[in-house]
C-alpha cells in the first residue's frame, strides 16, 4: 500500500497550538517598558517607609499599606529578631502536621482577644486565608455573595469553592437585596472587602448586617485595610460600626497595618475548629515562619499602647483628603488612608505615576481590569509616620502634574 496516499492517523488529531502561545504574543508589558511608562516591579533598596531608596535615589512613599508605620518599628524588628534566635527561620511543614509552634497558638489567642472573637487561625498569606475558608464554607449546594469589587483573592475563593458565585453592584444594597431574594431557599455566605482596596470607601455593614440577617445569610467580612485604621481602638471596620459581635467571621492580613505577612481568621469556636480542619490552603501550605508570628505579636501591642500613631494616620489623611480635593481632583469615594486620584484612561495614569516618580514620589497605578474601563487611577496610601513636609511634597507635586496633564485648571 501506498502509505503516501493514507492519511497518518497521528495527523488526524487536530493539532493543538503551543501552550506557551499566550506567553510569546504577551506585550503590553514591553511596550510600556520600551515606553518607560512601567510601574511594576520597581526595585526598592530600603525599607517600607516614608522615604525610600530607589534607584540611589530618595523618594516619598505614598504607595505603601503600612499604615501605622510598623514595619521599621524598633521593637516589630526586635521581636522578630527573638523569633529568629530562639526557633529559626522556617517551620518546614504545615500548621496540621510539624509546623504548630507555641507562638502560633499565642498570636491566635491574642488576635481572638484583639478582634474580640472566640477563636482565631492564623495562615501564612491573607491570600491563602481568603482562598481556603471561603472554598472550605461554601459548598456544592450553597451562593457566595460578593460586591463587585471585592479583593481579587476573595474571587479566588469563590472560584475554588464548589458553590455558586452571585456579584452585586458595589455597595448597592437593594442590589445586595435583589441577590438574596433570589436565593433565598439556599445557604449563603456574604463576603465583603471593610475597606475596598482601591476605592478606599467602607463598606455599608450596618446594611449588609441587616440583609444578611433578613436573608438567613452568614457575613464574612475581609478587613485587610481596616484593622489599626477604623475603630476607636483600630480592631476595624466592625468596630467602626460598633458590629464586632454580629459580623459571623473577620479576616485579616498581617501585610498591611501588623508589618509582617500572613492572615487570620476570628469568628466563633465551632466555625473556626470546622475551617482549620478543612481549609486546603491552610492544611498543605506551611505555616507562618517564627519572625513573622513574633513581628504581628509586637504589632498588635503597639496598636494597642500607641493609639497616637492612628490618630496621626487620621490627621495625615484628612490632609491629604482636603489638600486633593481643594486642589480639584477627583478622589472617588474615599474616607481612608486609601486615596484614589482617578485619572480616567489607562495610558494617563500610566504617564503620572512615572511623571510623579520623576518628581520623587512613589505611587501605584490602578488600571482595567482592577477598576471600571475609563476610571483608571493613582492609589495613594498614607503612613502614621509621614510628616507634614512629606506630603506637602506630595501635594505640590500632584499639583504641578495634575495641571500638566489638564486633570485641574
Ligand atoms: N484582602 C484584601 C482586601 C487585600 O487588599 C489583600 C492584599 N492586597 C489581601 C486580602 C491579601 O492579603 P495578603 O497580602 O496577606 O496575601
Amino acid at each position: 500500500m501506498d502509505s503516501g496516499m493514507v492519511p497518518d492517523a497521528r495527523m488526524a488529531v487536530k493539532r493543538s497550538a503551543d501552550i506557551f502561545g499566550k506567553c510569546f504574543k504577551f506585550h503590553k508589558a514591553k511596550m510600556l517598558m520600551s515606553q518607560g511608562l512601567y510601574p511594576y516591579f520597581r526595585t526598592i533598596e530600603s525599607a517600607q517607609d516614608p522615604e525610600i531608596v530607589m534607584n540611589g535615589r530618595r523618594m516619598i512613599m505614598i504607595g505603601s499599606n503600612n499604615y501605622l508605620g510598623l514595619t521599621n518599628h524598633p521593637k516589630v524588628k526586635e521581636a522578630a529578631i527573638e523569633a529568629i534566635k530562639k526557633y529559626g527561620t522556617g517551620c518546614a511543614g504545615s500548621r496540621f502536621l510539624n509546623g504548630t509552634l507555641d507562638i502560633h497558638v499565642a498570636l491566635e489567642e491574642k488576635l481572638a482577644r484583639f478582634m474580640r472573637k472566640d477563636a482565631a487561625l492564623v495562615f501564612s498569606t491573607g491570600f491563602q486565608v481568603n482562598l481556603g475558608v471561603i472554598s472550605a464554607l461554601v459548598g456544592k449546594d450553597d451562593v457566595v455573595v460578593i460586591d463587585k469589587m471585592d479583593h481579587a483573592s476573595i474571587i479566588d475563593g469563590c472560584r475554588l469553592s464548589f458553590g455558586e458565585i452571585r456579584k452585586y453592584r458595589h455597595n448597592d444594597m437593594g442590589d445586595l437585596e435583589r441577590v438574596l431574594k433570589e436565593n433565598e431557599d439556599r445557604d449563603k455566605l456574604i463576603v465583603v472587602d471593610g475597606v475596598f482596596s482601591m476605592e478606599g470607601d467602607i463598606v455599608p455593614l450596618p446594611d449588609v448586617l441587616r440583609l444578611s440577617r433578613r436573608y438567613s445569610g452568614r457575613l464574612m467580612v475581609d478587613d485587610a485595610h481596616g484593622i489599626g485604621v477604623l475603630g476607636k481602638t483600630g480592631r476595624g471596620t466592625a468596630e467602626h460600626f460598633g458590629l464586632e459581635a454580629d459580623v459571623d467571621l473577620i479576616m485579616g492580613t498581617y501585610s498591611k497595618s501588623l508589618a509582617s505577612i500572613g492572615g487570620f481568621i476570628a469568628g466563633s469556636e465551632d466555625v473556626i475548629h470546622y475551617i482549620k480542619h478543612s481549609a486546603r490552603s491552610l492544611i498543605f501550605s506551611a505555616s507562618p515562619p517564627p519572625a513573622s508570628v513574633a513581628s504581628v505579636s509586637a504589632a498588635i501591642d503597639i496598636i494597642e499602647n500607641e493609639p497616637e500613631r492612628r490618630e496621626q494616620l487620621w490627621k495625615n489623611t484628612r490632609k491629604m483628603l482636603n489638600g486633593f480635593r481643594s486642589l480639584g481632583f477627583k478622589t472617588g469615594a474615599s474616607e481612608t488612608p486609601i486615596i484614589p486620584v482617578i485619572v480616567g484612561d489607562d495610558e494617563k495614569a500610566f504617564t503620572m505615576a512615572m511623571m510623579l516618580q520623576k518628581e520623587g514620589v512613589f505611587v501605584n497605578v490602578a488600571v482595567t481590569p482592577a477598576v471600571p474601563t475609563g476610571m483608571a487611577l493613582i492609589r495613594t496610601s498614607y503612613m502614621a509616620t509621614h510628616t507634614d513636609e512629606h506630603l506637602d511634597i506630595v501635594l505640590s507635586a500632584f499639583e504641578k502634574i495634575g495641571k500638566r496633564l489638564g486633570l485641574i485648571a
